[in-house]
């Protein structure tokens, strides 16, 4: 097929859901359910493309694809992640503004294909010159990078990314690429060394099991993922359709594209050993003479060879790994840690190392780009969506927030866009009421009063020396104290819970303060500070650097309270939102057809329930009560010419404009003076029904 069917697409159902006959839940289901029926998986609400993941390769992401869509603006076309791309990208080059693409659904809906087509459709449509097409090759070949170290296979999803990300591609006035940047959000650390049953660990880690040539396996010492027991936790080993010896070398391939040199890359490969063998340590207890128990590493052989693969001494690390400073009153005592307490100090290297692996992965796809002057961007952000599960965490708090204020944007920018455009066009229009969640936002991130995040870092700035439980246990007291009275939020025995723009939360408090604090004992801090490696120098830098600022190592912990992980990602969440208002904005709300994963199929009640959180009705609603279609004169005089004597079968001598108001005159009989109006540049009609009655007119006059 290489060109679009419109008149069947015209048949099935609505393409926009701003003209359904009836407005709810329901009616906006059965829509999406018909169209995607007959693999109509892309419908739109004014500017926002829907998408309901098929789960089954399309044919329509071709070349052919491309420049259909390339030639035919999106006003034109039916709705298509490339009449989406299409219209960002063009629009970013006319107008010369920044653009961006906010990518929302929960996990497995689509957003990281949709991301992907996003790039396919700029870097194919985009300047071809040599240093464009490097350019370009560093956006297509970062991907398979990315997820190969930010992926991993979970009961959601076979490719699930476990980060966020925001991806800003710069260009000349002229739309040629000449750079981009890479910013991510809150990878998901736990994995590394705990997975539920039916997930794997990051995609890499058995790549390079399944993958690594017989020279390095055995140099890694590396087994079959199965034997490690980072890996084999969720009991599944591999992902359907997915040859992960293959992926290796790609993802080895796609290091040199990033410039990776080759020494780096071998320093790569140690430290995804180090952290394989760092998950194999274990220790046994042992009373000793004074009646304490103390522990240490069951085989030190091996804990020799992960200390060499580090680069630090085995001594040290052991003593890391089972003992901890304890700060007195005025002295330092060194304490023995139980066997629980040697396990958490034991994944807590593996998660710190992995985490600052990451981030030198994203720095050298970002490396990889340079620094060049550049005119314009468009930035494509695919984060995960709104999490509620059975027991939700500090990590789901997290994300909410972020889900949280990306809502808030899309309320400020779509009303804002909205209003805009009335005003520039000259057109009267009343204002609609909707939930505004900054009432939510403000309960999270506020300063004042402190907000939840606020009152989380009070107490993890106080409690040093208490043990986490009793922690967690204050900080929901003082939660409930600060508060208990707000209409967002309600203190329970085990928790709290939030009630999110998408529906209540319940977060389990335990663990909230650990998780904030995010440190690591100073005695691993010091002894990984201790590195031989060079790679691992500048890899662990910023954790070097804590160990070596006096007040911080004095006070015990790795990092300063500044820098908790709630602190953290609300700078990021304020930059994101900084940038985000800057650009233009373009929406993409993915959704899950089915949990299993099954082509042709759409679950009803959990397609509906997205409906509902994705806030799409609402959206609709925002749309219908200003005017519902809106199109530019010619576009509006080439469609409707034909039932009007004044414009056809003889053209219009006149302006657009008055053709329109021709039109628009001549179907009086169905349409009343009050339900159009015409703008400076566009035609605003404000019911669907009116628009219905002037296609019936459109029919009658053929
Ligand atoms: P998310 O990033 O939202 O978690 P993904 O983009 O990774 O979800 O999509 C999950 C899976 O769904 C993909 O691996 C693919 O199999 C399928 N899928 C998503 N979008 C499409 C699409 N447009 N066409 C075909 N399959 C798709
Ligand atoms: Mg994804």
């Amino acid at each position: 097929m290489s060109h679009i069917d419109f008149k069947r697409a015209a048949t099935v159902g609505v393409e926009d859901l701003v003209l359904l006959p009836t407005l709810n839940e329901k009616a906006i289901m059965d829509n999406l359910k018909t169209r995607h029926a007959k693999d109509l998986i892309y419908t739109s609400i004014g500017n926002v493309l829907i998408s309901v993941n098929p789960f089954k390769r399309l044919p329509i992401y071709t070349e052919e694809q491309i420049s259909y869509y390339r030639t035919h603006g999106k006003s034109s076309t039916t709705p298509h992640v490339f009449a989406l791309a299409e219209d960002t990208y063009r629009t970013m080059i006319l107008e010369e503004e920044n653009q961006c693409v906010i990518i929302s659904g929960e996990s497995g809906a689509g957003k990281t294909e949709a991301s992907k087509q996003i790039m396919q459709y700029v870097a194919a449509v985009s300047g071809n010159s040599d240093e464009m097409q490097r350019v370009k090759q560093i956006i297509l070949e970062s991907n398979p990078l990315l997820e190969s170290f930010g992926n991993a296979k979970t009961v959601r999803n076979d490719n699930s990314s476990r980060f966020g990300k925001f991806f800003e591609i710069y260009f000349d006035r002229v739309g040629g690429p000449v750079g981009g940047k890479m910013s991510n959000f809150l990878l998901e650390k736990s994995r590394i060394v705990r997975q539920q049953e039916g997930e794997r660990n990051f995609h890499v880690f058995y790549q390079i099991c399944c993958g690594a040539e017989d020279d390095l396996r055995a140099r890694l010492r590396l087994k079959s993922a199965g034997e490690f027991f980072y890996l084999n936790q969720g009991k599944t080993l591999e992902r359907a359709g997915v040859d992960d010896a293959e992926e290796w070398r790609e993802t080895v391939h796609a290091m040199g594209c990033m410039g990776i040199a080759k020494t780096d890359q071998q320093s790569i490969f140690d430290v995804l050993a180090a952290i394989l063998h760092i998950g194999e340590i274990g220790f046994q207890a042992a009373t000793g003479s004074d009646g304490t128990e103390k522990c240490t590493v069951k085989d030190k052989n091996h804990l020799a060879f992960v200390a060499g693969l580090i680069a630090v001494n085995v001594d040290e690390l052991e003593r890391a790994l089972t003992w901890k400073k304890l700060e007195m009153s005025n002295e330092t005592i060194d304490v023995p840690l139980d066997l629980q307490q040697c396990t958490n100090a034991r994944d807590a290297v593996a998660k710190s190392l992995y985490d600052k692996l990451f981030n030198f992965v994203v720095e050298s796809v970002n490396r990889a780009f340079g620094t060049k002057p550049y005119a314009l961007m468009l930035g494509v952000l695919d984060i995960y969506g709104f999490e509620i599960f059975n027991k939700n965490g500090f990590e789901q708090f997290c994300i909410n927030y972020v889900n949280e204020k990306l809502q808030q944007i899309f309320i400020e920018l779509t009303l804002k866009v909205e209003q805009e455009e009335y005003v520039r066009e000259n057109i009267k229009w009343e204002e609609i009421k909707f939930f505004n969640n900054k009432v939510v936002c403000d309960l999270i991130e506020g300063k004042n009063p402190p907000g939840l995040f606020s009152v989380i870092d009070d107490v993890c700035a106080t409690m040093s020396k208490e043990k986490e439980s009793v922690a967690d246990v204050k900080m929901l007291d003082k939660l409930g104290a600060a508060h208990g009275g707000h209409p967002h939020f309600r203190q329970n025995e085990r928790g709290f819970m939030v009630k999110h723009y998408a529906g209540d939360v319940h977060y389990d408090s335990a663990g909230f303060t650990a998780r904030n604090k995010d440190t690591i004992n100073i005695d691993i801090v010091l002894v990984l500070a201790s590195t031989k490696s060079m790679f691992l120098q500048e890899l662990l830098a910023d954790i070097i650097d804590s160990a070596a600022s006096p007040t911080s190592s004095s006070s015990g912990q790795a990092k300063k309270k500044s820098t908790t992980a709630g602190f953290k990602i609300r700078t990021q969440a304020e930059d994101l939102v900084r940038t985000l208002k800057s650009c233009t904005p373009h929406y993409v709300r993915t959704i899950k057809s089915n949990d299993e994963k099954r082509a042709n199929y759409i679950d009803d009640a959990r397609v509906t329930h997205q409906i509902k959180y994705l806030g799409l009705l609402e959206n609709i609603r925002v749309r219908r009560a200003g005017y519902s279609y809106r199109n530019y004169f010619d576009k509006f005089l080439k469609r409707f010419k034909f039932i009007c004597p004044a414009t056809f079968p003889r053209p219009f001598r006149g302006s657009d404009k008055d053709a329109c108001a021709a039109i628009l005159d001549c179907a009086g009989g169905v349409l009343q003076r009050e339900s159009w109006q015409l703008g400076t540049t566009k035609v605003f009609i404000r019911q669907p029904q009116h628009l219905f009655a002037l296609e019936d007119l459109r029919e009658e006059a053929f």
